[in-house]
């Protein structure tokens, strides 16, 4: 019987340390210096944050999503959500413990897929800090549906050129290196067609027409990049996995991105729902604290369960992948997580809103952030709609039509005719 909710106490120990260094040390980061985590670390910056990094190796939960042989520590997926709903609260978490996205997906498929040389040029400096990295896919015409892309790369002797137009290109500007997903033959199936390249952002043709912001960013402040790639010559050797593999490489990658993404969720929520309570205790009105309020009482169970069903669900996919060891196998419940945590997100952190009142809404507060960031969570790494397109298709190849043309299955008038065959030399005269 292997039903186990506990952790182990050795691991707890470090969770508990995790849990107190983000609120301590972490924390207060996202308030001195938002929205500069995939800036270079200088200045200030860089002497605050390397030492936190610096304890987070010593505790050895740095990079602990990789492999030992990539100096990770080779938790799994389950300890790995245990630690990423922790360091969810702070949105410089990730940095301090080496596991930002889109840099740990892209050290992943590196690693995953690389050449020798190509994880020397690439992949250590990134598992080191020292540089940032781009996943290029999206274009312009469509993000969600990868058959539409055209950006081409064609072969001219040792060379590929690459030309085309990418969009949404999440830090781009200060990357040092951008995987590309281009056109390599156009005569078979996309699935085939595509390849991925590994192409350094000072690579003459490239140019970042506009970063983009996002609607709680500045005006004039983004870091998603429309991109134009116009005659980028790069080497033969600068394909990553080999040519017609862009989609089994794109489905690794992603894969891995969406589950990580959905731990860290779990503390965002968790973070909201926290400060929910904390304010229904808090504020009085007509003689009451909110607290005592029956519609306040359904605000917090309601989060309070919904929370727990997506925790659960995400740690139940976390142990999947430890046992499957391979992100396709478990496509369809990484699929329905993605789809849901949008929801999830943003249901309890509008009820957190709710509950604060006009101070909910203000930008002195970070809860309608959070609901902003729960639509940006429908989009990114695919649609709410695709995804629950994926589960339901691999819902239905486990089912199958009825056997009767006009009755299902279930329909009682049969089964009654059915279970009394099954019975009738029990029952005699008395049915
Ligand atoms: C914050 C953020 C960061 C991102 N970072 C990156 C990045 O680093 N690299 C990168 O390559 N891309 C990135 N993206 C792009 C992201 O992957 C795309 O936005 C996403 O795939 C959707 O593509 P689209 O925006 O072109 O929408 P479209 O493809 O135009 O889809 C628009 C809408 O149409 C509907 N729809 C689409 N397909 C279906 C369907 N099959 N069934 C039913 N309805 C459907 C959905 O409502 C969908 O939202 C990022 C996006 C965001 C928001």
């Amino acid at each position: 019987m292997a039903w186990d909710f506990e952790t182990e106490p050795e691991y707890q120990v470090k969770l508990d340390w995790a849990d107190a260094f983000v609120r301590e040390e972490v924390e207060p980061l996202d308030v001195q210096w938002p929205r500069l985590q995939f800036t270079a670390l200088e200045g200030a910056r860089k002497k605050a944050i390397e030492p936190l990094k610096e304890q987070v190796r010593r505790q050895g939960l740095y990079a602990t999503h990789l492999t030992p042989e990539l100096g990770g520590q080779g938790h799994g997926q389950v300890k790995l959500a245990l630690l990423n709903e922790i360091l969810g609260r702070a949105s410089w978490a990730p940095v301090v413990f080496g596991c930002q996205a889109p840099d740990t997906g892209n050290a992943e498929i590196i690693a995953h897929y690389g050449t020798d040389e190509q994880k020397k040029r690439y992949l250590e400096p990134l598992l080191n800090g020292e540089l940032f990295s781009c996943y290029a896919m999206t274009e312009p015409l469509g993000g969600a549906d990868p058959t539409q892309f055209v950006t081409r790369a064609t072969r001219d002797g040792e060379e590929w050129v690459i030309s085309g137009w990418k969009y949404f290109a999440s830090n781009a500007r200060t990357a040092s290196f951008y995987i590309v997903m281009a056109v390599t033959n156009p005569d078979v199936s996309a699935y085939q067609g595509m390849s991925m390249f590994l192409v350094p952002a000072d690579t003459p043709g490239i140019d970042i027409v506009r970063n983009q912001g996002l609607a709680m960013d500045p005006e004039g402040e983004g870091t998603h990049a429309l991109i134009h790639f116009e005659d980028v010559r790069v080497p033969a050797d600068a394909v990553l996995g080999g040519e017609g593999q862009a989609f089994a490489i794109a489905q690794t990658r992603l894969g891995g991105g969406r589950i990580h993404h959905a731990m860290r969720t779990i503390g965002q929520a968790q973070k909201a729902l926290d400060m929910l309570c904390e304010r229904a205790l808090s504020r009085k009105t007509q003689g009451t604290p909110l607290a005592e309020k029956q519609f306040v009482q359904g605000y917090i169970a309601d989060s309070y369960a919904q929370l727990l069903q997506f925790r659960l669900m995400v740690l139940y996919v976390a142990w999947s992948i430890d046992k499957h060891n391979d992100y396709r196998r478990v496509r369809k419940d990484i699929s329905a997580v993605k789809a849901v945590m949008p929801g999830v997100l943003h249901d309890i952190a509008w009820r957190a809103v709710q509950v604060h009142g006009a101070l909910g809404v203000t930008n002195e507060m970070p809860l309608f952030q959070s609901m902003l960031g729960a639509s940006i969570m429908g989009l990114s790494d695919g649609p709410t709609e695709v995804h629950k397109v994926t589960v339901a298709r691999q819902v239905l190849r486990g089912h199958r039509p009825s056997d009767d043309e006009i009755w299902p299955s279930g329909w009682l008038p049969k089964r009654r005719e059915d279970a009394a065959k099954k019975y009738a030399h029990l029952l005699g005269d008395d049915q």
